[in-house]
């Protein structure tokens, strides 16, 4: 595609016109997506998902590689993560989703459908609606003959809703994605209009104190885990004091705040009854750590309050419900950059920069140098919602941003 002197407009009109011809496939490709059940937990359908994304791509003449993740899942549960490229060169710039999605509470989220501009299904924004933007992006770009320095890499994982393990951190942890070639990352999170270049750490705990259970009229033999509860809590309620007082420098959404996180009893369980000392207590506690602050240092200082407490002869037994890193990027990089051009080429609209208040897979890129940022169709409010939807043009317009971004940031020697 030769555009230089014909600038922005035309290239960027000349791109959602090729994507705004794809749009009944990509309706299609992303209906057929949402009917595979790829729900997680447990793991479902994976290999389906895996092989149906994988012959699209092989349908346009690209090559794949699916990595089959052995040490994950039993035999009906595999993992798998698929590779896929488009371009030559050196330079690689990741266009990266997730297609696992989180269970349906009724058969029909896995019969989508449209009505209005909105199609309706499990996974519709979180992800599979990006996910198709994704992949007809580098088909709009291929279609277009584009003469790229450097490529576009597409990587398809799955367990991104349960911590991504078994996806994103086996591809880092294997040397799949590398360092040096990585000039950024996209993913199609349901960013809501807005960019994401920041997401806090999570780290979810619980917490069982063993004491031992007698009658009430004997409790002097006993061992009371409610009331060894109390004095741990009030030592975890002061330390909460001094986190969240820590604030963030990134943006926020309204109503969200900047403050550092540590909240006690999301699920709290005790005793047998009334007149028994409690042998048991059980309770969670989920620390949510800012950009800023260093996750193992924090993980740390969490953990020696256990310790502490330990040594005086309480019992407690910790499991790590859940752990993920915080990260953070500047919305300043050359890929930030051309992201908010081609947004604003696409939709008329300049996108804010905002930290993501859940876990987001950017961290993984960003743990190794490589800018990562999240932009994608659906809506927040909408992800595992039981009424998920995508807006189609919201998808349309996405393929055209990250085909554009792409054809920006990697432009040939002809300025294609
Ligand atoms: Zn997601």
């Amino acid at each position: 595609m030769h555009l230089s002197d014909s600038g922005d407009g035309a290239q960027s009109r000349k791109f959602k016109k090729k994507v705004h011809g794809l749009r009944r496939e990509i309706l299609r490709f992303t209906k057929d997506l949402i009917g595979i059940a790829t729900e997680n937990p447990p793991g479902a359908k994976y290999s389906e998902c895996i092989e149906f994304i994988s012959a699209r791509l092989k349908d346009f003449g690209l090559r794949t590689r699916i990595i089959k993740i052995s040490s994950h899942g039993d035999r009906a549960h595999r993992r798998y993560c698929l590779l896929s490229s488009y371009g030559k060169g050196k330079k690689k710039l990741y266009f990266h989703a997730h297609y696992d999605v989180v269970p349906g509470t009724d058969a029909k989220h896995f019969k989508p459908y449209i009505r209005g501009n909105k199609l309706y299904g499990r996974g519709a924004a979180d992800m599979k609606g990006g996910l198709a933007a994704m992949v007809y992006a580098v088909r709009a770009v291929q279609l277009l003959n584009a003469e790229l320095d450097g490529q576009i890499c597409l990587v398809i994982v799955p367990d991104e809703e349960t911590g991504g393990k078994a996806g994103s951190g086996h591809l880092f942890e294997r040397g799949y994605i590398k360092k040096e070639d990585g000039i950024g990352m996209l993913m199609p999170e349901p960013t809501s209009g807005t960019i994401w270049n920041a997401c806090r750490g999570a780290l979810s705990l619980s917490v069982k104190i063993r004491g031992k259970p007698v009658h009430v009229v004997l409790h002097k033999d006993g061992v009371n885990a409610f009331e060894q509860m109390v004095s741990l809590s009030a030592a975890l309620l002061k330390y909460k004091k001094t986190v969240e007082r820590r604030k963030t420098k990134y943006a926020v959404l309204p109503g969200e705040s900047r403050n550092s996180i540590l909240m006690l009893g999301g699920l709290c369980q005790c005793g047998t009854n009334f007149n028994v000392v409690p042998g048991v207590c059980k309770f969670t506690i989920e620390r949510r750590i800012n950009p800023e602050e260093n996750f193992a240092r924090q993980k740390r200082r969490l953990l020696a309050i256990f310790d502490r407490f330990r040594q005086t002869g309480m019992k407690i037994d910790l499991e790590i419900l859940q752990e993920g890193e915080s990260a953070g990027v500047s919305p300043d990089s050359a890929l930030a950059r051309v992201l908010v051009r081609s947004v604003g080429d696409v939709t008329g609209q300049r996108p804010r920069f905002n930290m993501c208040p859940g876990l987001l897979e950017i961290r993984y890129y960003l743990q190794n140098g490589i800018p990562a940022y999240a932009y994608g169709p659906g809506l927040l409010a909408k992800a595992h919602n039981p009424d998920e939807f995508v807006q189609v043009e919201r998808m349309i317009d996405c393929a055209s941003v990250y085909g554009l971004t792409a054809l920006r940031l990697l432009a040939g020697k002809d300025g294609s």
